[in-house]
């Protein structure tokens, strides 16, 4: 095997960090001037995340050499770079931070647990955003509860018959594959397989996008399966052991999860902190009320505590420690962003409840990070098993 050159992997790291460096001039100068009216319009921006997947932002999630076998246990300085991705992205446009880390982990299966030849025809439409994936674990009666879901598939040798439906799956609408968690064995999580479906197989159905309160650019609907032929080697992972390939998807995704929450509260800080610099009442600038000022002091403390946090559940994933840290960044990550987006309003005064200014759609967002991922109360029952 030829050696690798010492030099590769100091080129690589260069390489991210001028890309991490190019997207925070992205986020301010490009996204959010762009989001407002995309997300009153609920229209999903396709071409943004044609071109950070064209950019190489789906790279630092899977790297070439870390695409199979799975080595989600042990990250590395270019997943750490994709998570601070997520969250300089989210600082422009939460809903297209979403979406490349919903891309992203729709690509775990795929990229750790299925075939070389799956890989070769997938893989590369995938991290270039040629193809869109979506993830479907909830149903209408299975929500927290992943153990109780129904959707079935039936085992015929060369292919598996699907039948159910599926709820609130992300990019649904404009999906090309889907990860559907499906029942091929007995009750409980051990029966549970992961399938990659092709969203435009016959016998599939998606609903219209959701009416929903905020990130409404990326759109969510149901999904239904009835008698979809998926062929045999669409099966990641093994029969009936589909949950272990969730349990990564969950680790990741709570990660990511967590920068996009500290991204939104940073903008939602930002905004506050240079509006309370301007505004005058009382013939002062408000930020020189104390009532103000220390609100301002309070966010951005909880702001710093929460990348911490963050970004030592990122550095720590593979240690025995990695799960729950993992749900405490989480947790705190979004509840600070629900805070302090909400602050934000409290500071803009009535300016903050008007969609003239966009401290209102943050905290529509912030909203929606409490309860994707594992809702926020389940992350505290997991926490509190650690005690
Ligand atoms: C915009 C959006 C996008 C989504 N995207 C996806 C997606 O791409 N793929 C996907 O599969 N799903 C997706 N979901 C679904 C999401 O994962 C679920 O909403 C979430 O898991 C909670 O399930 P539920 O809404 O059915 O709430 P339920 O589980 O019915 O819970 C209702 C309430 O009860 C609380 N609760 C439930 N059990 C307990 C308990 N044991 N202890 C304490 N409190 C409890 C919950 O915290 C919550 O407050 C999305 C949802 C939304 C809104």
């Amino acid at each position: 095997m030829p050696a690798k050159t010492q030099s590769t992997p100091t080129a690589d790291a260069m390489a991210d960090e001028v890309l991490i460096g190019r997207l925070r001039s992205y986020a301010s100068d490009v996204l959010a001037p762009m989001a407002p009216e995309y997300e009153e319009d609920a229209r999903f921006p396709d071409e943004v995340l044609r071109f950070l997947g064209k950019g190489g932002l789906m790279r630092l999630a899977y790297p070439p050499v870390t695409a199979a076998p799975d080595t989600s246990a042990n990250p590395d300085a270019s997943s750490m770079n994709f998570y601070e991705s997520i969250e300089i992205l989210s600082t422009g446009w939460t809903a297209v931070a979403e979406s490349l880390h919903l891309q992203a982990l729709a690509t775990h299966g795929l990229a750790h647990h299925s075939g070389e030849d799956l890989r070769a025809e997938l893989l590369e439409d995938m991290l270039s955003f040629q193809k869109i994936g979506g993830n479907c674990f909830s149903e209408p009666d299975a929500g927290s509860d992943l153990s109780s879901l129904t959707t079935q598939a039936i085992d015929r040798g060369d292919h598996f018959v699907l039948n159910g439906t599926k709820s609130w799956v992300g990019h649904a609408p404009v999906a090309d594959l889907l990860n559907v968690y499906c029942r091929t064995g007995g009750q409980g999580i051990a029966g549970i397989s992961c399938l990659l479906v092709d969203a435009r197989t016959s016998g599939i159905t998606i609903g219209a996008a959701e009416p929903k309160m905020g990130v409404k650019s990326l759109p969510t609907a149901q999904v239904r399966f009835v008698d979809v032929k998926v062929p045999a080697n669409r099966l990641l992972g093994r029969k009936n052991r589909g949950m272990l390939i969730a349990a990564e998807v969950f680790h990741k995704g709570r990660l990511g999860l967590a920068a996009c929450a500290n991204g939104l509260a940073e903008a939602a800080l930002n905004t506050a902190a240079l509006y309370a610099k301007q505004r005058e009442q009382f013939d002062r600038k408000i930020i020189e009320f104390q009532g103000i000022s220390f609100m301002l002091a309070d966010m951005s403390t909880q702001l710093a505590a929460s990348k911490a946090l963050t970004r030592h559940a990122i550095g720590e994933t593979g240690s025995p420690g990695a799960l729950l840290l993992a749900s405490q960044a989480k947790l705190f990550a979004t509840d600070m962003a629900m805070k302090v987006t909400t602050d934000a309003v409290q500071v803009l005064g009535a300016y903050g409840y008007t969609r003239a200014n966009p401290v209102e759609r943050f905290m529509r967002e912030a909203k929606l990070l409490q309860i994707i991922e594992g809702t926020n109360q389940i992350h505290r029952a997991t926490i509190a098993s650690h005690l």
